[in-house]
């Protein structure tokens, strides 16, 4: 979920940005002092919280020439302009890996806006027309990288691969390999209102494509004809799982509200498991009540962004980081770095 602090000159440009409870979104206040303050920029008083440096503590944070040069717990020099950060989180850019961002031009962006540094696109387009999500893709400023649908029409309202001839193994290698250096991996979307009873095919299909590249594959579960003990064992590590706070049937809890054992296995096998807001009741408060009771953590959390995602539910990444902080997370510590 946090991006580790390595191009602070990227962070900076885009002004430094505070999220609390309430997904406050604070741009620097103008507080000019003198061309020879010291530095141009100080947040005063928040919580700073870098996992590149296991630091999670009341810090100030002060920024010189588009660089962080001190974090202290309390930096008295002059700065141009100062943020009151007292009672927010101060956090690294966001990696947000499950959005709809490449549907328009100007999505991205608006992303950025969020404190969403890095994102992917999850498989909004398939090989017919990936080369306008490459093209979506490659136009914001933050990177920006894509997940090939395994469906060649990509996210269709029929469902994706309810015809399984759309689950093409011919098709999606040669977009792959057309724009190998922008696909991060393969979405395999296996609702029933989606793939219907082709979802273990349709997952064995974007195996068969995502081993030819060594890439991994992110599956959209939940709901699902087949059960999930299932389909879990053709995943491989480094696989993504999705919307695992989806609703029954086939949750990743049981009845009795019992973590299945396959999901256990699943993770212990390397297989990250993803929250996936989303709009579309992919996101059940209660399961994910029962599951963090359990202890069995989200190892990202992710939007699954889209532009009506904007007005409802999901609205942006800090909202959506904040549900979790009121189920009870509290904060970096529970939340491992995408990259360990
Ligand atoms: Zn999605």
């Amino acid at each position: 979920m946090l991006e580790v602090l390595e191009d602070l000159t990227l962070i900076t440009r885009r002004r430094f940005f505070c999220t609390g409870t309430g997904a406050a979104l604070l741009l620097p206040r103008a507080d000019v002092l003198g061309a020879e303050a010291k530095y141009d920029l100080i947040i005063k008083g928040g919580r700073v919280i870098d996992p590149s440096r296991k630091l999670n503590t009341i810090h100030d944070v002060a920024i010189a020439n588009g660089r962080i040069m001190a974090t202290a717990p309390n930096i008295s020099a002059d700065s141009t302009e100062t943020i009151d950060a007292r009672g927010k989180l101060v956090v690294p850019g966001l990696i947000d890996i499950h959005t709809h961002a490449t549907r328009a031009t100007d999505r991205a962006a608006l992303c950025l806006a969020d404190g969403v540094t890095g994102l992917i696109d999850a498989g909004s387009q398939g090989a017919d027309r990936i080369g306008e999500a490459i093209a979506m893709a490659k136009a914001p400023p933050q990177p920006c990288r894509v997940l090939i649908n395994i469906g060649r029409g990509g996210v269709l309202p029929e469902g994706d691969t309810m015809d399984i001839n759309r689950a093409d193994v011919g098709a999606a290698p040669q977009a792959i390999e057309r724009n190998r250096e922008m696909i991060a991996g393969v979405k395999a979307r296996l609702s029933r209102d989606v793939a219907g009873p082709n979802d273990f095919e349709v997952l064995r299909r974007a195996q068969e494509v995502a081993s030819m590249f060594h890439l991994p594959v992110m599956i959209h579960m939940g709901q699902t004809v087949s059960p999930l003990a299932q389909l879990l064992p053709i995943l491989k590590p480094g696989d993504i799982v999705t919307h695992m706070f989806a609703p029954p049937p086939n949750s990743i809890i049981d009845d009795a509200g019992h973590i299945v054992p396959e999901v256990m296995a699943a993770r212990r096998r390397g297989i990250r498991f993803d929250l996936g807001n989303g709009r579309n009741g992919h996101l059940r408060l209660d399961i994910a009540e029962r599951v963090l009771q359990d202890g069995f953590l989200p190892d990202t959390l992710s939007t699954d962004w889209t532009p009506e995602g904007r007005a409802a539910q999901v609205i942006d990444f800090p909202n959506v980081m904040s549900k979790f902080l009121t189920l009870g997370m509290s904060g970096a510590g529970d939340v491992r770095h995408p990259l360990s």
